[in-house]
């Protein structure tokens, strides 16, 4: 086999008390998983059909646990926070069964879904797909991941974003309309997982606007926080 051209970088995460790196493959979004979100978003409230979006591995900006500096995205006027619980996986497949997807979950940890909300109403109105509203450069700031064996499966825990000491969004895991199980359960009868990937489980109610200088403070009780500024 001829040798690849360079070595691509792979993008990965800090584990909480590890020397070791999660590798990331793909990071996996789900939208309006928060009943209060969707209808502040003007969408219809339903447990029907998951929607399901993606963002490029290489737009995570990974926490050490000292905080990250996000740097304010060009061609919006208009960036949005959303706190979300994040799922890593160390498997996968196909059609995974609801009861057997908890054992596909190597940990959680917390993370902003930066959104280029002028963008992404555009998109909305034309029909046109989403990749420049959520998928962009330094779109994925995501804390240190702590394995599931450490915490346990948080079915219930609270979710919160501060913006320079104000709560701007608090809720709890347990209100997702979708939960992790039927979450993996879902994504898996589109696309095969594997270990690597990463899920954004969706945001609660509250997002609104980051500008440069804001010190983000975003918290999965109990288990992960994340500190970032808006550069
Ligand atoms: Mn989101």
């Amino acid at each position: 086999m001829n040798a690849p051209l360079f070595a691509p970088t792979i993008p990965s995460l800090t584990i909480a008390d590890s020397t070791m790196r999660f590798p990331v493959r793909r990071i996996y979004c789900i939208g309006r998983n928060y009943a209060e979100h969707a209808r502040e978003m003007g969408a219809p409230v339903e447990r029907g059909t998951p929607m399901f979006f993606m963002k490029p591995a290489d737009a995570l900006i990974a926490d050490d646990g000292t905080g990250v500096t996000v740097p304010y995205p060009s061609a919006t006027h208009e960036l949005h926070h959303e706190v979300e619980m994040i799922v890593a996986l160390s498997g996968g497949g196909r059609d995974i069964a609801r009861e057997d997807a908890l054992d596909c979950v190597y940990g959680y940890g917390v993370g902003l879904d930066l959104t280029r909300r002028d963008l992404q109403a555009a998109a909305k109105a034309k029909g046109h797909p989403w990749d420049a509203a959520k998928g962009f450069d330094g779109s994925a700031p995501t804390s240190v991941l702590v394995p599931a064996t450490r915490c346990g499966h948080p079915h219930t825990a609270a979710l919160t974003l501060s913006v320079n000491g104000e709560l701007r969004q608090h809720a709890d895991t347990a209100d997702m309309l979708f939960d992790v199980a039927a979450i993996i359960h879902e994504l898996s009868r589109l696309w095969t997982l594997a270990a690597g990937d990463l899920i954004y489980t969706g945001t609660p109610a509250g997002v609104g606007p980051l500008v440069r200088g804001d010190h983000v403070s975003a918290a999965l009780e109990g288990i992960a926080t994340l500190a970032a500024r808006i550069d």
